[in-house]
């Protein structure tokens, strides 16, 4: 189940679970989708995977598997960007679409 981590990791940007924002890799590092064009150029700075849209926790889940019931977590993750190991891995990653790395 995902975490549903409450900021960006690199900007610390609130992605409440609402937001249409929010961005991860498989392995759910969480990043706003700015931070995903502009910077990562869509190249997760933890494992070089790429990013979809977060999902939606529903209020009013099927069988009651709500948000409410299965809440945001509350434990940021900050980790801004080496921009010089970033450049690294973007010369190897960003010229390769996420189903061929
Ligand atoms: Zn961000
Ligand atoms: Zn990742």
């Amino acid at each position: 189940m995902l975490e549903i981590r409450p900021t960006c990791e690199n900007c610390n940007k609130k992605l409440p679970n609402h937001s249409d924002e929010a961005m991860i890799c498989s392995f759910e590092c969480t990043f706003c989708n700015t931070c995903v064009e502009e910077i990562l150029e869509n190249v997760c700075p933890n494992c070089g995977g790429g990013f979809e849209k977060r999902p939606i926790r529903p209020l009013n889940a099927i069988h009651g598997n709500s948000i409410k019931k299965f809440p945001q977590s509350k434990t940021v993750v900050y980790k801004p960007i080496d921009i010089r190991f970033l450049q690294e891995i973007l010369v190897q990653y960003k010229n390769i679409k996420p189903s061929k790395r």
